[in-house]
């Protein structure tokens, strides 16, 4: 592979292999293996292959991963009946609810719901609040990947001057916070771009590292990037193509071929954030297990 594109699937098996070797020697202490619990509402297939890749990755490190599909109708009470008994069930560390939930549901709630202390995702507002605080006890899974892919490639941001586009919960501002932090893995200069941000190029073009996630397919171009520039893609937007036996494809929100001639290093999609996020996912689930 091109020595400036940062494989995130080759990242991605060491930290899954660390994780593997946590687990080993957390068996021969704890009278069972870490459980990772996914609740998944509704038949969103992206959802579904998500859900199914977690489960399947927990169980190759040596946890127990177990899904709990609810379907589409399911009220916001049944989910949280669903979440409150595996916050009590002592076999569960980390519980999962598969985001985006069906329209009629209030995602902010039923992530209030689960248990700050097996909240893997670190999306309770305890979590999102400490992360913002800078003592930090569950990352968000996606963000924590981006940190340990920019030090483990030699790419370490402190000092740098980063750009985040997007803004969300989930992505946009635990990378904002992460990456301004004090500290490993923190100490650069953020900017954070989103839908209201003028000028848009200018700010790309000032930095070092930039970060994409938006989800708009393509949207930085090689015209709003400096050379030398570390890119990272969060994005992943199915486009159509009629050469796939499927139909379509997944892209990010950077032009992956115009950029990558500017980069100094650069992530594809797939294959670059999206298995980071998985492995965070399993290590955040290790660290659940000395919560309680
Ligand atoms: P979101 O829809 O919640 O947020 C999108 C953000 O982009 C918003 O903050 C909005 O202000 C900003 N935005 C929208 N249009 C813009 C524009 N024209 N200019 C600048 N900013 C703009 O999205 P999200 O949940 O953060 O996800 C973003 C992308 O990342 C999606 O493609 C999603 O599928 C992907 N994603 C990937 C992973 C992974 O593991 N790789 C994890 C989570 C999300």
């Amino acid at each position: 592979m091109d020595s400036k594109i940062i494989d995130g699937t080759d990242l991605s098996a060491q930290i899954k292999a660390e994780v593997k070797n946590h687990v080993k020697r957390l068996k021969s202490k704890m009278a069972r293996p870490p459980g990772l619990s996914v609740v998944l509402v509704g038949d969103d297939p992206a959802s579904a292959v998500y859900v199914r890749n977690k489960q399947r990755a927990a169980k190759e490190a040596g946890m127990i991963g177990n899904t709990i599909a609810m379907p589409h109708s399911s009220t916001e009470d049944e989910i949280i009946q669903v979440v409150n008994e595996l916050n009590i069930d002592a076999s569960c560390d980390g519980i999962l609810v598969q985001l985006p939930l069906p329209d009629h549901i209030n995602e902010a709630t039923v992530t209030s719901s689960i248990d700050p202390l097996k909240d893997v995702d670190g999306l309770h507002p305890n979590n999102a609040g400490l992360l913002a605080a800078g003592t930090p006890r569950f990352v968000p899974a996606t963000p924590g990947g981006i940190v340990q892919m920019l030090l483990r490639t030699g790419n370490n941001p402190s000092g740098k001057r980063v750009v985040i586009l997007g803004r969300s919960n989930i992505v946009g501002r635990p990378i904002s916070n992460l990456l301004s932090m004090k500290g490993e893995g923190g100490d650069a200069t953020v900017t954070i771009c989103h839908s209201r941000t003028k000028n848009i190029g200018d700010v790309c073009r000032s930095a070092e590292i930039l970060i994409a996630a938006i989800g708009i397919p393509g949207f930085v171009t090689s015209d709003m990037v400096s050379d030398g520039v570390v890119a990272i893609d969060v994005g992943i937007n199915r486009v159509e193509a009629t050469d796939r036996k499927r139909g379509y494809k997944l892209v990010g929100d950077i032009d992956f071929s115009g950029v990558s001639k500017r980069a100094s290093a650069i992530t594809p999609v797939p294959g670059g954030v999206g298995p980071m996020t998985i492995a965070m996912l399993l290590s955040n689930t290790i660290d659940a297990v000395g919560f309680h």
